[in-house]
């Protein structure tokens, strides 16, 4: 058995154990270790993200967590030297019935308070003219803002792993975190298969699998995975690049580009046997080719490249926000958990946000408070008007 230390533990490589790590080094927090058991980068959610950026959402904090990621993105190639191809083609959502579209009005207007006010209102003309292939004449209206759009998670992944590494930053891959040894209130060590890291704190950034290492330290965290399927087109030359991620708001439908193809996603609410089951079921690829039948007609006859499409998972809270600091029974257990499929945009924040908390004692970019996790202990689940 080796013996090593570090100031900080952090468990998973994604994008949030990446952006985390840079942060740290940024603000002088000490030595820094990242364990990720698998092979290589982005083997988890990140590498199967499809790449939406916004800050259109229902509560003020996620508006404000996309506002302050967008301040890094910008200037990300720069400092990172590696384009995350940040494009701000927009999101347009669209609403069938008027109970969704007063949904969108509602979120807008927590939006524009939040410091957000690209979002406008739009007719079926806008929609028309915004996303051309639309059937616009299904939907009353909807919203568009336009620095919404699309980022690269590979890319943004690479950028910060590199960086972070550049600045210090240990990467251990092939290496899982397999035990978290505590002393009463606080952990002092995680182990290895074949080391034992003594640290100051553990930083739990392992995605859809984050429930499992805080149970390694004995603290029960409510965050749950939830199987997420990408159908993709073959390539068609249907669609210009910039059109804006286009989403049916009543059910969740959506599209983007990418390259020359078209990625095509609908929730699915099926119950799965194993809950980290990341196949493609075929019936979702048949549900999913009806409804764009339906909203696109001019996909029609664009095949769906089946053995392409892929699924991942999304780190689902109760309250679909991300659980944020200090776990109340482990003092130096620090949680980046549950962002409920808004983690590759949000991670640059909360990579940010953490640092601030290890480093100062609080976050103060933001006010944190209402993301810990016992807001669902004191039955203060964050509400907002629902933009999936
Ligand atoms: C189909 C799909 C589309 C998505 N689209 C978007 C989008 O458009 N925009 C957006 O912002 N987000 C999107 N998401 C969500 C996004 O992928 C996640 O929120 C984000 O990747 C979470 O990052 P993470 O680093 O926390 O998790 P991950 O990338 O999953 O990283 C966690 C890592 O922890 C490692 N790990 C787990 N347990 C251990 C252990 N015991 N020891 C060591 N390592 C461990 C895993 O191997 C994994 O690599 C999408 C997700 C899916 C599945």
């Amino acid at each position: 058995m080796q013996r090593s230390s570090a100031n900080t533990v952090i468990v998973g490589g994604g994008i949030m154990g990446a952006a985390i790590a840079w942060h740290l080094t940024q603000r002088g927090a000490g030595s820094v270790r990242v364990l990720e058991r698998a092979s290589a980068p982005a083997a988890g959610s990140t590498g199967r993200a499809t790449g939406g950026f916004r800050a259109q959402y229902g509560t003020a904090i996620n508006v404000q967590l996309s506002l302050l990621a967008l301040n890094q993105l910008t200037s990300f190639h720069d400092v990172h030297g590696v384009d995350p191809e940040y494009m701000p083609v927009g999101y347009l959502f669209m609403a069938r019935s008027l109970e969704t579209l007063q949904v969108l009005r509602d979120a807008q207007a927590v939006q524009h308070a939040a410091g957000y006010s690209d979002g406008y209102e739009v007719s079926p003309s806008d929609i028309r003219q915004l996303s051309p292939h639309v059937d616009a004449s299904q939907f009353t209206g909807g919203v568009y803002a336009a620095r919404d759009g699309y980022i690269n998670p590979k890319a943004l992944l690479q950028g910060l792993l590199n960086s972070a590494q550049r600045a210090g930053v240990t990467c251990s891959f092939n290496t899982s975190c397999a035990s978290i040894e505590r002393e009463g209130h606080r952990i002092v060590a995680v182990h290895t298969a074949n080391e034992r890291i003594a640290t100051d704190r553990v930083i739990n950034a392992a995605g859809a699998w984050a429930a499992s290492v805080a149970a390694m330290a004995g603290v029960h965290i409510p965050v749950t995975p939830k199987r997420r399927q990408v159908a993709i087109t073959v390539p068609t030359a249907l669609f210009a690049p910039d059109t804006p991620m286009t989403i049916v708001a009543d059910n969740g439908f959506h599209l983007r580009v990418r390259g020359d193809r078209v990625l095509l996603l609908q929730p699915d609410e099926t119950p799965v046997a194993d809950a980290f089951d990341t196949s493609v079921d075929p019936s979702w690829i048949a549900d999913v080719r009806r409804t764009t039948n339906d909203v696109i007609p001019a996909l029609r006859d664009v095949a769906i490249d089946a053995p392409s499409s892929w699924a991942g998972l999304y780190e689902m809270s109760p309250d679909r926000h991300l659980i944020f600091g200090a776990t109340p029974d482990v003092s130096n257990l620090l949680l980046a958990n549950g962002s409920s499929g808004h983690g590759v945009m949000h991670a640059l924040a909360i990579g940010q946000l953490m640092a601030e908390l290890v480093v100062d004692g609080a976050a103060h970019s933001l006010d944190m408070s209402s993301l810990a996790l016992d807001r669902f202990a004191r039955g203060q689940p964050i509400a907002g008007p629902d933009l999936l």
